[in-house]
């Protein structure tokens, strides 16, 4: 089983459609939405409604009102205006679980409990299996849900004998970009050829480099600034990237997207054709 992950420097840059296509055209397989902060593959690929799993990611602090003396020593120390007073109480919302009030109460009346963070769920859809997952409002730990998705779906895989895992990344190189490379085979990089899109993908080869992450370019809306991408491959070509070509800006992808469907999936369009020829490059890559 291979996995390919599609990045970006930052969001809007055509993630999201690069990732659909591609679990259209490696059919039957899974599917995992990794951008688990700003969850949207699933719009395009409707998988069946099943239970969620719920995901316990954190731990928020509370006072027992019983043990509290209102010495107020916690609203002091807190760093994050989780604490109010008259009577004593954490906000949920603010508190990030660091433990500093609880370490400073003089009468051990602060203890943590687990919060619900997020859920999840393995369910089936149209080319297969999609596996997906979405945080709680104001809810971190988005490293922790990225890899607990990543696991089940690599479980899944090789349950039923899928030869690809497509997985949609979150934007940047934070800390889910990180919990989802583990085990890639290679990474799709979606760039726009604009200065900050040459600036975000130079980020983003970094971190592959230090991850020894074979990673290929793609470059979205090429033809809106032919110099630039022309840059925008010599650089990638120089940091060892692989080419998977360039995707005119084609506003036949925006009339697939609101109909739900992925890129090709409604026919070919000048986009969804240069998608797949990324696809077969992609794919020859992956079996040599
Ligand atoms: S530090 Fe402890 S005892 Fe003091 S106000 Fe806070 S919870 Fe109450
Ligand atoms: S755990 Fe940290 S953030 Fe939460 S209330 Fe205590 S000091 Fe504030």
């Amino acid at each position: 089983m291979k996995q390919v992950l599609i990045l970006s420097g930052k969001g809007g840059t055509g993630k999201t459609t690069v990732a659909g296509a591609f679990a259209r055209l490696a059919a039957p397989c899974i599917t995992a939405d990794c951008d688990v902060d700003a969850a949207d593959l699933h719009i395009i690929l409707s998988p069946e409604p099943v239970e969620r799993k719920s995901f316990f990611g954190g731990k928020k602090a509370a006072i027992n009102p019983d043990k509290c003396t209102s010495c107020g020593r916690c609203l002091e120390v807190c760093r994050f205006d989780a604490v109010a007073s008259a009577p004593f109480r954490i906000s949920e919302t603010s508190c990030e679980g660091c433990g500093v009030c609880a370490w400073n109460c003089p009468a051990g009346a602060i203890s943590f409990k687990e919060v619900l963070s997020g859920a999840w769920a393995i369910s089936p859809c149209r080319f297969g299996t999609f596996a997906g997952a979405r945080l709680e409002p104001a809810e971190e730990n988005s490293g922790k849900l990225v890899a607990l998705l990543k696991t089940e779906a690599v479980k899944a895989a090789e349950a039923s004998g899928k030869e690809f895992l497509i997985l949609d990344g979150s934007p940047g190189i934070g800390c889910p970009v990180l919990a989802s490379l583990g085990g890639v085979d290679a990474v799709v990089a979606v760039a726009e050829p604009t200065v900050s899109g040459r600036h975000d993908f130079l980020r983003l080869a970094e971190l592959l480099r230090q991850q020894k992450i074979k990673g290929f370019l793609l470059v979205n809306k090429w033809d809106l600034n032919k110099e630039e991408t022309e840059t925008l491959e010599k650089v990638a070509t120089g940091l060892g990237f692989g080419l998977l070509g360039r995707i005119p800006f084609d506003t036949w992808v925006v009339k697939t997207l609101l109909d739900r469907k992925t890129l090709g999936e409604d026919g070919s369009s000048l986009a969804a054709d240069a998608v797949e020829r990324a696809w077969n490059i992609l794919r020859t890559e992956l079996e040599k």
